[in-house]
């Protein structure tokens, strides 16, 4: 079993680095075009003229600490305004509330009291604080995390800081806490980032469709619910990523699961995971069909670690090399 599994990650890794070599001019133009996004503390107004000298040493050295640690933080859409995004947050919210009625009519919403369910809320808690720096405006958001019974392979995130785990993508894929934060530091970074404002447009705004039929299977006992899964949900738990949307959830997610002490090597564990399942089944798992993934992604991770690995330490409270690799229960442990 444990053999058969390697040598499916040593299949996949083999494939990526092929298409990796082959997409290496995409691959560097696609790291460009990341690491040369402006951050946002550049757009901000100069320090008022009163502040003494020692004050704007001061206010330096916190500039060139956040421009120097972890991942930049990427410019905003400038495509829709203030307006928009705003009412498209509560529309969400509002359909984020439906959904979980939905799933709670078909006891498919875990309640409060499910481990699962705490050990999601758990990761959460930790998370949030370190996504200020990507969004002010998120502090305004009240982030939720659900978890949903389902046997697809998926998580999404809803405009406003609304997140879904779904338990096929935890049980099949037997995440660690670490694989977790990956995921949930990705969803958040899509709403920080407010790539589903880019995704929808204006005129889509006016025509989300509401909650489709069942979804879901029962979170306690029972198998799934019916067949028609793949059907349903509402427009904004399907919206698609774009690559470079992909890109920068997977760096800006690092960032902030490193900080909040989540092993950032857990990202490239997760998409192991997430390549040899797609290989063993055939039909591709439905997170995929959201977030689309790309050949490179492994290697831009991993070019990503040296960034986000010292947040990590720092969190651990231990020196970068002092890190002991990083060991999941699959695969061989990551340096
Ligand atoms: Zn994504």
């Amino acid at each position: 079993m444990q053999a058969a599994n390697l040598d499916l990650m040593d299949d996949s890794l083999h494939d990526l680095r092929a298409a990796a070599r082959r997409a290496g001019a995409a691959l560097l133009a696609l790291a460009l075009a990341v690491g040369s996004v402006a951050p946002a503390s550049a757009q901000q107004p100069p320090a008022a003229k009163a502040d003494s000298r020692e004050a704007s040493a001061e206010q330096r050295k916190r500039d060139a600490l956040s421009k120097d640690e972890g991942i930049e933080v990427p410019k905003r859409s400038r495509i829709a305004s203030l307006a928009d995004a705003k009412r498209m947050e509560s529309q969400a919210v509002a359909q984020y509330g439906q959904l979980l009625k939905q799933a709670r009519a078909q006891g498919a919403l875990a309640p409060p009291d499910y481990p699962p369910r705490q050990r999601l809320e758990r990761i959460a808690q930790r998370l949030i604080p370190y996504t200020h720096r990507f969004s002010e405006r998120s502090d305004e958001w009240k982030w939720e995390v659900n978890l949903l019974g389902s046997n697809q392979v998926n998580a999404f995130v809803m405009p406003g800081g609304k997140i879904a785990f779904y338990t096929g993508i935890i049980d099949r894929l037997r995440l660690t806490d670490d694989e977790i934060a990956m995921i949930m530091g990705h969803e958040m970074a899509h709403a920080l980032l407010e790539h589903g404002r880019e995704r929808v447009g204006q005129a889509k705004l006016a025509q989300i469709a509401t909650i489709g039929a069942s979804v879901f299977s029962q979170i306690l006992g029972y198998g799934d619910l019916g067949g028609q899964l793949a059907s349903g949900a509402s427009q904004l738990t399907l919206l698609k990523f774009s690559r470079g949307d992909e890109t920068e959830a997977d760096l800006v997610g690092m960032d902030i699961a490193a900080r909040a002490g989540y092993d950032p090597r857990a990202a490239v564990s997760l998409w192991q995971k997430m390549s040899a399942l797609s290989q063993g089944q055939g039909a591709p798992p439905q997170f995929l069909s959201t977030h689309p993934a790309h050949a490179t992604r492994i290697d831009t991770i991993r070019e990503a670690l040296p960034k986000v690995l010292p947040l990590y330490a720092r969190a651990r409270g231990v020196a970068p090399q002092a890190l002991e690799p990083y060991a999941s229960n699959w695969g061989e442990p990551i340096r």
